[in-house]
């Protein structure tokens, strides 16, 4: 299953573990960075004999690496719905396509941003007003309205969906408020892009960005997406050949509009290239497939913890809310990193320990536990490719190790 909606490279991995037994690798931290997918990988093999230089020779494959960069683009910009008057700029990552959009942000504009939000959502903004975490996707709603009345127009940095939880936030409400009172809205879609449906016309927002590598794209594109204006107002992010339009013998410059204006020196063709590969595929096929997947496993996932006494499941919005293949828990007890290292070490499970660079958000769903839990915590997550042997495995093992954490050992005077 899930194969068939997107297929994945590095299904087939082994990993020897501490015992000494050959397991196959179960990659369960898809979150951070996907697999690649079978269609990107293609299309890199195909492009590769006949590559060349993009928007600078006249020669027959110069042209043809043109054509392909700007078919990328259009597919990336089908694939975020983008409205006429909106442009895709690739940057390398979303954290490159924030700072991008941070320089852009004229100086009078105010940045609204939750603590909740990923640090690539959080640091980046110069003027930034924090508002603090809600307990209710409606809470967050109202949030922003409020501080909208006090600060006015400002832009809404905001994350379609929780690298730590998983969790959907309300955007295209939150987007509705923001309209109501002429504020801009980006969109945090590093996470969502990779697992359903993400529209700037559908959510009506301003500005997203994401990540090929969590697109089951290779390393090394991400997209800005959005209104043109502030990014054709700014000086380019990057300055040098292909930002500007003419330069003078005085060394006076006319800078270039539209996405060149940002994407200064030699682009990143195959990245371009291998992401769009993704977002065809997608389009094509729809995330209907891919997304029943997804949440049969995190059901599987979420109702198998459940049975494990000491794990504590950190989530914002309650048990309840919609959420994509992520689960983020601690065990009572026990050290995250040492949770993560027993499951990689002795059951060739790979997830992430830490604080997901979201530490504001981690430390308080930590702290906010009705348990003592670790400083830190375990994230598991889910995609194209993952298999329910991979998410019995990965329970069956968090059992294990949660039986050794001393707060799940029975006191002396129980075993007599
Ligand atoms: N936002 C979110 C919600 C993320 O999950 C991540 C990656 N963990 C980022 C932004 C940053 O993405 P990148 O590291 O690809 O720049």
């Amino acid at each position: 299953p899930g194969r068939g909606a997107l297929a994945v490279l590095g299904g087939d991995l082994m990993v020897r573990v501490a015992d000494g037994r050959l397991l196959p690798y179960a990659n369960l931290d898809i979150a951070a960075t996907a697999p690649c997918a079978v269609v990107a990988a293609e299309a890199v093999t195909r492009l590769l004999p006949s590559y060349a230089s993009v928007h600078r020779g006249a020669g027959v494959l110069s042209q043809h690496c043109t054509r392909a960069y700007e078919q990328a683009r259009a597919a990336v910009a089908r694939f975020v719905g983008c409205r006429p008057g909106d442009q895709v700029v690739f940057t390398r990552n979303s954290t490159d396509a924030l700072n991008l959009l941070a320089h852009v942000v004229p100086a009078s504009t105010p940045v609204l941003t939750f603590l909740g939000e990923h640090h690539a959502n959080l640091l980046p903004w110069r003027q930034t007003v924090h508002l603090p975490l809600p307990r209710t996707p409606g809470e967050a709603v109202a949030a922003v309205d409020e501080a909208l009345r006090r600060h006015g127009p400002a832009l809404v940095a905001v994350t379609a969906t929780s690298n730590v939880t998983g969790e959907v936030w309300p955007v295209a409400e939150i987007a509705r408020v923001a309209r109501w009172h002429g504020a801009r809205v980006v969109v945090d879609a590093a996470q969502l892009a990779a697992h359903g449906p993400v529209s700037l016309a559908d959510l009506d927002v301003d500005y997203l960005v994401l990540s090929g590598h969590k697109l089951y794209a290779p390393f090394g594109a991400g997209v800005l997406a959005g209104r043109a204006d502030w990014m054709d107002a700014a000086r380019p992010y990057l300055s040098g050949g292909g930002a500007s339009r003419h330069v003078g013998s005085d060394g006076t410059v006319q800078w270039a509009l539209g996405p060149g204006r940002h994407e200064a020196g030699t682009p990143n063709l195959v990245g371009a290239v291998a992401m769009a590969a993704v977002c065809e595929a997608v389009t094509a096929t729809g995330w209907a497939a891919l997304t029943h997947h997804e949440q049969q496993l995190l059901e599987r996932l979420d109702a198998g913890l459940a049975t494990v006494a000491g794990v504590h499941r950190l989530v914002l919005f309650g048990p309840a809310h919609p959420r994509l293949g992520i689960a983020a828990f601690a065990v009572a007890g026990l050290d995250s990193a040492e949770v993560a290292r027993r499951l990689a070490d002795d059951h060739g499970i790979g997830v992430r320990d830490g604080l997901f660079c979201a530490h504001p958000l981690t430390r308080h769903l930590l702290a906010s536990a009705p348990t003592r839990l670790p400083g830190t915590a375990v994230r598991a997550s889910l995609g194209a490719g993952t298999t329910r042997e991979q998410v019995d495995r990965l329970v069956a093992a968090v059992a294990r190790i949660a039986a050794q954490a001393p707060s799940q050992r029975p006191a002396s005077r129980d075993i007599a």
